[in-house]
């Protein structure tokens, strides 16, 4: 069985739970093994690094964690608003769709 998410990198999404709640932005990643997402801006975490040749002083970076997808709703590129994802198959690919407009999520 294939875990692939509904959720995807490049995606829009809108935070729905934690403290990043309402928030909206990109996912910068995604660990589908893990039901995991990256997404710019949410759920900012204090990393401490070791001092390299980029940063000789090592220290503290701010950076974004992870979060589970079932924090976050898709947002529909057709009609902006979070919705949950349908899916559709059209000559045996499977294309994302929104289930507030009906449009095609995937292009
Ligand atoms: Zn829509």
């Amino acid at each position: 069985m294939s875990k692939s998410l509904t959720i995807r990198k490049g995606d829009r999404v809108k935070v729905i739970s934690g403290k990043d709640a309402g928030k909206e932005g990109k996912v910068l990643r995604s660990a589908p093994e893990k039901q995991r997402i990256v997404v710019e801006n949410v759920h900012m975490i204090k990393k401490h690094t070791r001092p390299s040749q980029k940063n000789p002083q090592g220290g503290i970076i701010e950076m974004e964690g992870t979060i589970h997808v079932s924090s976050v709703m898709l947002v529909c590129p057709s009609c902006s608003q979070p919705t949950r994802v349908g899916r559709r198959r059209e000559e045996g690919v499977r294309i994302r769709t929104c289930k507030k407009c009906g449009k095609d999520i995937d292009k």
